[in-house]
């Protein structure tokens, strides 16, 4: 009896330690064209991170400078600090660097010069495992699996029970939608599943992320358009979280972002400005053009459909 026991349990450990790599790999893939080639250092330990002194989880990005290739530099001496428990966004055009900084602050490259500290510790000293396990990213593109859409979200955290992985459904407002389905949470998902549009497929990444209970989250926005309810729904779940982690947020619509503490404008690697929502309206520089095309735009669309 015990030996037909034991490999049934090393069975499910093996299993489960598969779709904890599945979602790393998923992870990269949402951020990486290319395998990265970051090692880490022979002593190095465990990010330590201590949530009763909030001061201490702060991320710092110090003088940071890096190009994928030698001769282009993308980041150009960032300096920002995102305090515990924050919301800091990201804006800016296409191609300015905004996912390069989550690349690196997940350290799937070392920059060329400067440095990111999380709590005071570089993340060149610490393990990558405990780097990315205090992290949850919620990317541009989510990978579901032909599975149940239930145990899709499960793969946030293998080891999560069912009533954590309905709580975080409702945290990231996938319930109301999962009730509609066919076969509720035990719908089929995936390639040879239901098709999920952008707007729910990130929130089952929200909802993965959450299971995670990672204390820093960063969300990479997805660039195709989202339908409003969509784009509510997430924004209800992103305010929810704001307050409870200390959050990245990259932003190509800037109504997901209008509560951040901290908005940072990005041009050509460059800080261009930062400040409130407001602080950055009343400058009336790069964000209050960018913050009034994107209103300009959306404000004909309703003529238009009118
Ligand atoms: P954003 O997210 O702001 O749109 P990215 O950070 O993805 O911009 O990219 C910044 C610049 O770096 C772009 O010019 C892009 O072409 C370049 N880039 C991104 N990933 C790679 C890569 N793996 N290798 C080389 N260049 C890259
Ligand atoms: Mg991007």
């Amino acid at each position: 009896m015990m030996q037909l026991f034991m490999p049934l349990n090393f069975l499910g450990f093996v299993y489960r330690e598969i779709r904890a790599a599945l979602v790393n790999i998923e992870q990269m893939f949402g951020l990486l064209a290319t395998k990265p080639k970051v090692e880490d250092q022979q002593n190095a330990a465990s990010l330590q991170l201590d949530d009763s002194t909030s001061e201490n989880n702060k991320i710092e990005f110090i003088d940071l400078r890096f190009g994928y290739q030698p001769d282009r530099e993308i980041l150009k001496g960032l300096n920002f600090t995102i305090e515990s428990k924050q919301t800091v966004a990201i804006v800016g055009g296409s191609g300015a660097g905004k996912s390069t900084v989550a690349r690196l602050l997940l350290r799937f490259y070392d920059p060329t010069e400067g440095k990111i500290l999380i709590g005071g510790q570089n993340i060149k000293d610490v393990t990558q495992g405990s780097l990315r396990q205090a992290i949850g990213i919620v990317p541009q593109d989510t990978v579901l699996f032909n599975d149940s859409i239930f145990e899709n979200i499960r793969y946030g955290n293998p080891d999560a029970d069912d009533s954590e992985v309905q709580n975080a459904i409702n945290l990231a407002h996938l319930d109301e939608f999962i009730s509609q389905l066919p076969n509720g949470s035990d719908t089929l998902v995936g390639e040879r599943g239901l098709k999920l549009s952008g707007g729910e497929k990130q929130r089952v990444a929200i909802a993965r992320a959450l299971l995670k209970r990672p204390p820093i989250m960063i969300f990479d926005e997805a660039t195709s358009s989202l339908d409003s309810h969509s784009e509510a729904a997430i924004l209800e779940a992103i305010e929810e979280i704001s307050g409870h982690y200390t959050s990245l947020v990259i932003a190509h619509r800037l109504s997901t972002i209008v509560n951040a503490d901290v908005i940072l404008v990005l041009e050509d690697g460059q800080l261009v400005e930062s400040g409130s929502h407001q602080e950055l309206l009343d400058k009336q520089g790069m964000y209050a053009s960018l913050w009034q095309r994107q209103n300009q735009g959306s404000s004909k669309e309703k003529n238009q459909r009118n």
